[in-house]
């Protein structure tokens, strides 16, 4: 990951251009109470930006997989910067997630900026259509310039909410939802904060988009706008994640967490932002619309963590082949199980991308219904399929000595004798998969496979809300009236 000849205004190609990319920003991070210096240097955030650079690698490694060609540039980008042409292109991001959920292991971000940029596209289309605005020129004139620079897109949608029985401009604060606070002749000012936010200090721009249906009263916090990271008046609390200080630690105990997902607290203290890359300001009407296209991308994209299911179900099955038993009935129906649930979770999410329409600006749209009920099933199966590995690998994966009592010359022979498996196998590749189980299902990278896939792209609640209201019930009475010979 050291050799790029990367220099600022240069397309980034390579994982290795892309960490170059990130030095020297001076973003105003924070972290345990310290400003970070470079995060690409701090051991923490580091593994969350490897994941990210890991959707650069892929691209070199497998182009026709993760790029396509820009009808803007008509050069190769990367397909989490493309705006989809077809049915085929919503399948291909899906298969692209699963392919990088396997290489990671945990959540490699970039998801969102492309959720996001295919949902604004077709918004912006529609309110130029119909109130004269002329948001989506200036959208695809932004768009070309990431294409050719190759750059990362987060969104930054969630806001901090405040109190949740109140709207927006009913709370006590008004900055709890990010709003304007100026229109001036070059642009507009945007103060509040956005939480949980996805990649957001490993992005090179947000998408700031509203979090939810606003009200005519609300059309300050109707806004969506392109901002730069390092913006002056940008400010990133980094989240932690449990046992996220085991990264810092030897090579075996940290499990895949050399990888790692990233959220942060991103505050707007008056952040100014100029026309052109304003593509929202104040129509309230569109927002209920944008949540629900930009959810119909993201609840399908949570593919991702079948990827992820894929090294969890390999751990398990390894485990189980290192203690001896990988023929036994118990063992091999708990796979299968797994096996199950996690193909569930991407039969829906490609279903939904496979059912893909057109939208009136001509790129394609996930299946509402299936995309829904993909991330629902993301909601619980995680959970089952953690529960399963942890069943098989024992109670090993919470009571293992750490790397260096293994290590030790005097106590370390002795864990050798006691932790083997069966013959021919090595102890310590016993220990590294253990080790691996316990990351993802309770450590770092449970933050990615579990809490996130209940509570990314909206909690459960949610999506059995939009599921709820298509379900057209009204048709499923009359087939059942029509078969049960009952009148009317
Ligand atoms: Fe992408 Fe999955 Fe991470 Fe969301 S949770 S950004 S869909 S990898
Ligand atoms: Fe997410």
């Amino acid at each position: 990951m050291s050799d790029t000849t990367w220099q600022p205004g240069n397309p980034i190609v390579t994982g290795a251009d892309y960490v170059a990319s990130l030095r020297g920003r001076g973003l105003e991070v924070w972290l345990m109470g310290e400003r970070v210096e470079e995060p690409a240097d701090h051991p923490i955030i580091r593994p969350s930006i490897d994941a990210m650079a890991a959707t650069y690698d892929l691209a070199v490694a497998d182009p026709e997989l993760a790029t396509t060609v820009s009808p803007y540039t008509g050069e190769r980008i990367n397909r989490f910067l493309h705006v989809t042409e077809s049915a085929a292109d919503v399948v291909a991001q899906n298969r692209m997630q699963r392919r990088l959920g396997q290489l990671t292991g945990t959540c490699f971000q970039r998801c969102v900026g492309m959720d996001a940029i295919n949902s604004i596209f077709s918004l912006a289309w529609d309110m130029d259509e119909e109130l004269g605005t002329g948001y989506h020129p200036r959208f695809v004139a932004w768009l070309t310039g990431m294409h050719r620079s190759g750059l990362v897109i987060g969104g930054a949608m969630t806001d901090v909410k405040g109190d949740r029985s109140k709207s927006p401009s009913q709370q006590s604060d008004p900055d709890v939802y990010v709003h304007i606070v100026e229109r001036r002749d070059d642009g507009i000012v945007l103060r509040g904060a956005k939480a949980h936010q996805t990649g957001a200090v490993n992005s090179h721009w947000l998408l700031v988009m509203p979090t939810l249906r606003l009200d005519p009263t609300d059309g300050d916090y109707a806004v969506m706008a392109a901002v730069e990271v390092d913006a002056p008046g940008l400010r990133y609390v980094y989240g932690r994640q449990s046992c996220d200080s085991r990264s810092m630690q030897g090579s075996i105990d940290v499990g895949n967490a050399g990888f790692a997902g990233q959220e942060a607290l991103v505050v707007l203290d008056d952040v100014f932002v100029p026309w052109e890359h304003v593509f929202m300001d104040g129509e309230t009407a569109y927002t209920g619309e944008l949540v629900e296209r930009f959810t119909a991308y993201h609840r399908r994209s949570y593919v991702c963590k079948s990827g992820v299911g894929d090294v969890l179900i390999g751990a398990a099955s390894l485990v189980a082949d290192y203690n001896g038993v990988p023929s036994a009935s118990h063992i091999r129906d708990k796979i299968a199980e797994m096996v199950h649930m996690n193909e569930t979770i991407y039969a829906t999410g490609i279903g939904a991308s496979h059912e893909a329409h057109q939208t009136a600006a001509g790129n394609w749209e996930p299946d509402v219904m299936l995309a829904n009920v993909c991330k629902q099933n993301v909601t619980r199966l995680p959970y089952e399929i953690g529960r399963l590995a942890q069943d098989i690998a024992g109670g090993a994966v919470v009571t293992l000595p750490s790397e260096q009592d293994f290590a030790h010359p005097d106590i370390g022979p002795v864990l050798e004798k006691y932790f083997a498996g069966r013959d021919g196998v090595v102890t310590e590749d016993r220990v590294r998969v253990l080790r691996l189980i316990e990351n993802m299902t309770m450590g770092r990278n449970a933050v990615g496979y579990l809490t996130e896939s209940l509570h990314g792209a909206g909690s459960p609640q949610a999506q059995r809300i939009v599921i709820s209201r298509r379900a057209d019930l009204d048709e499923k009475r009359d087939m059942a009236r029509r078969l049960a010979g009952i009148d009317g």
